[in-house]
């Protein structure tokens, strides 16, 4: 048998790789004082003359101290030789992308409202310590084998301040982002991750993403008002002040598309919550908070218990 390569001054034994990420790949190890199995993610810095993002390092130690059950616990944190940064997670099983995108798996109603929870109570905790996640999409809701949902990549894309070029190719993250962003909005706030959430849901009632823009801010934005309606002083007092606006781009007005027209099989306890997500003003959006103590997780069907998930179809 080939000798596994020993990683991090031999702490890691390499087990095999588990995909490939926007910033590197991503290993399956062994971590040899514990026996247990890690995913290590390699990040390398942007430009090698630049060194090691030493802010990153100092923001990801005080992601090590945030422990939650939906949050991807990050159990080690080192530097390589070639200056690139490697986290160091508890491996996960699947996602939610995959989940999604498997015909096979049945996703009812009562998983929707699972997997919602679990997704605010993670988002919730994050925002109650002023950490915004910013890149919320169902591929970064993983599970664990025991179905315990995970929100990861969590801070990356803020502690890396990743610029929107660099971002391109990631035209899926587009589907998630807040009209406000989109709009040239220079400070994010809570809202901004209610509203992928929001969009999270909607795929969860769809089966399939909701806002699909084509690869542009402006497409997205279009995809955005055409279900949506067009800001205006009424819906969204503020929207002018925003630089794609300021700079004189309009859109001829039209107005929302109910969502029971959307949304016909969803029911209308989900719908309202929905509608509280899915604001256009980032001022009127629902917090994480709200959004939890809203009747429709009371209401029947209860979220299926996290044991009783089905996360693959084999
Ligand atoms: P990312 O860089 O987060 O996009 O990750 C790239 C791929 O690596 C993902 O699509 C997953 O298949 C895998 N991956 C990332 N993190 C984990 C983890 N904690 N456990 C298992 N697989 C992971």
């Amino acid at each position: 048998m080939a000798e596994r390569k020993l990683i991090h001054g031999g702490h890691y034994e390499e087990i095999k790789a588990l995909g490939q990420g926007t910033w590197g790949v991503v290993i399956l190890a062994k971590q040899v004082q514990t026996g247990r199995e890690v995913a290590l993610k390699t990040i390398k810095s942007a430009r090698a003359e630049e060194g090691i993002n030493f802010t990153a390092i100092r923001e990801i130690k005080l992601l090590r101290e945030f422990k939650h059950e939906n949050i991807i616990e990050l159990v080690d944190v080192f530097t390589t030789a070639d200056m690139a940064v490697c986290l160091v997670y508890e491996v996960a099983e699947t996602d939610l992308e995959k989940i999604l995108k498997n015909r096979s798996i049945s996703i009812s109603l009562a998983d929707t409202k699972q997997h919602l929870l679990t997704l605010l109570r993670a988002i919730s905790a994050c925002h109650s310590r002023w950490i915004l996640h910013r890149d919320l999409k169902p591929d970064n809701c993983l599970f664990l084998k025991d179905g315990t949902m995970k929100l990861a990549d969590f801070g990356l894309a803020r502690m890396y301040g990743t610029p929107k070029t660099r971002l391109s190719p990631q035209a899926i993250t587009l589907w998630y982002k807040p009209p406000e962003l989109l709009l040239g909005a220079s400070e994010y706030s809570s809202a901004a991750d209610v509203w992928s959430t929001g969009c999270i849901f909607a795929e969860l009632l769809l089966r399939r993403p909701f806002l699909q823009g084509n690869q542009t801010d402006i497409s997205q934005l279009d995809t955005i008002f055409q279900v949506f309606g067009t800001p205006n002083d009424t819906n969204w007092p503020d929207h002018g002040v925003l630089p794609l606006c300021t700079r004189g781009l309009t859109w001829d007005s039209s107005p929302p598309i109910p969502f029971d027209e959307i949304f016909t099989a969803a029911p209308s306890d989900a719908l309202s919550l929905l509608r509280s997500m899915l604001v256009l003003d980032p001022n009127k959006r629902f917090t994480a908070d709200q959004c939890l103590s809203h009747p429709y997780f009371l209401n029947e069907p209860r979220p299926t218990p996290k044991e009783k998930l089905v996360l693959s179809s084999d």
